[in-house]
């Protein structure tokens, strides 16, 4: 059995098991639809649900595909890496290649780099800023659903460490995002304005951001 999106055919696997009480969809890291069920549905009626579950599968292909385009190379700001991993260094760069160790936590050296190269950015538009503001303290999370955020009260701006992937621009962006809120909590005209008059390019990189 197989399932057609975008002309392509992704192969349907199913598992019987009799603990199975209920069936289940799901896209694996190879693309197979995995269909898990007990022995009292009939092959029809798998189709059948297939059929009825179809924006849902295709939503679940396009997030793995987006998944595993992530997993393939090594993104570092703006640019992506293949992986060659290797043992005698924890990291180093060549021109279109990282060589890593196995054993390095990815996600605590991308932190590190994060934590100089956002705060040097920071300072930067602190002291380039079009408008007086207060300095904020930083601080960089993982977030899923944003780039930044902006305690006014605290005056704490807070940065996703998903950034030190991306081009630099991107990052200059969401801090003058950031920073513009110190002045306008909200997103008013006046808000954008300020925006604009320390990014004039703001609204593409804002664009170029959705497509990520
Ligand atoms: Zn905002």
């Amino acid at each position: 059995m197989t399932f057609t999106y975008n002309n392509i055919d992704y192969n349907i696997i199913i598992e019987k098991k009799k603990t199975n009480r209920n069936t289940y969809i799901r896209v694996n890291k190879d693309l197979d639809i995995l269909v898990t069920t007990n022995y009292f549905t009939t092959d029809k009626a798998i189709l059948k649900l297939v059929e009825d579950n179809k924006k849902k599968i295709i939503k679940m292909i396009d997030h793995q595909l987006i998944k595993n385009d992530n997993n393939e190379g090594f993104l570092y700001l703006g640019k992506k890496y293949d992986i060659v991993y290797v043992d005698y260094t924890d990291i180093s760069f060549g021109e279109s290649k990282v060589f890593l160790n196995k054993k390095l936590d990815i996600d605590k050296w991308y932190k590190a780099e994060a934590k100089v190269l956002f705060k040097e950015r920071l300072d930067y538009w602190y002291n380039n800023f079009s408008r007086s503001i207060p300095y904020p303290s930083l601080r960089i999370r993982k977030m899923t659903s944003r780039w930044g955020v902006c305690n006014t009260k605290l005056k704490i701006v807070t940065l996703n460490l998903e950034l030190i992937k991306r081009d630099i621009k991107y990052l200059d962006y969401v801090i003058v995002h950031e920073l513009s809120h110190l002045i306008h909590a909200n997103h008013s005209k006046n808000f954008w304005n300020l925006v604009e008059e320390n990014i004039g390019d703001y609204k593409k990189y804002r664009k170029e951001m959705k497509e990520f």
